[in-house]
């Protein structure tokens, strides 16, 4: 499986801090490698650091990137998520699973430019959602889902359960 790469812009740190902050969980969670979010922030970069340090993997997370060089110069194929792009189900085929992916998500609206510069502009439905429920259904569905239960190698663990709460906790 490639390395999958998340792109977040026109964030604001005030008004999408819990968006954002949902969408980089998400997607770690999922099994992306990391995230570059293009307003800088490092209450965002702290928070998501804790969690991954807690949980384990290792999550990347970089603030204040200028988008157009990320895009530029990335070495892989680039999704870009919008309810104007071709169907989900037509589209998953034709991506590589050799190449690593850059996956980007809006905000508000996304310039021309990330339309031409992506290699699929694709939707998840024709209406409008969201970038979290967007970006995980893709990437559920890119990775057929194998990462939901990964061994993270955490220092917490937590342990499916019926009933309860079960958290493994290693101590150093
Ligand atoms: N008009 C925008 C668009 O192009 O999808 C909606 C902005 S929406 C508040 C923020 C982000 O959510 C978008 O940039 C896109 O990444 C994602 N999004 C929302 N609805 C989507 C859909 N149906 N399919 C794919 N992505 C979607």
């Amino acid at each position: 499986m490639p390395n999958i790469w998340i792109l977040r812009i026109g964030h604001r740190p005030q008004r999408d801090k819990r968006v954002t902050t949902h969408v980089a969980l998400s997607s770690r969670a999922l099994g992306a490698s990391g995230i570059f979010v293009d307003t800088k922030d490092s209450v965002l970069e702290t928070n998501i650091g804790s969690v991954a340090d807690r949980f384990g993997g290792d999550f990347k997370i970089e603030t204040g990137v200028q988008w157009k060089r990320i895009l530029r110069d990335f070495d892989g194929e680039v999704v870009h998520l919008t309810m104007y792009g071709q169907r989900i189900d037509e589209a998953m085929p034709k991506i590589s699973k050799e190449k690593d992916l850059l996956i980007v998500v809006g905000a508000e609206k996304v310039p021309p430019e990330v339309y031409q510069a992506a290699d699929h502009n694709i939707s998840v439905g024709n209406q409008p959602h969201s970038e979290i429920a967007a970006l995980a259904i893709f990437l559920y569905s890119f990775t057929d889902g194998k990462n939901l239960y990964s061994d993270r190698d955490g220092q917490m663990t937590v342990i499916p359960n019926e009933r309860g709460k079960t958290v493994v906790e290693k101590h150093s």
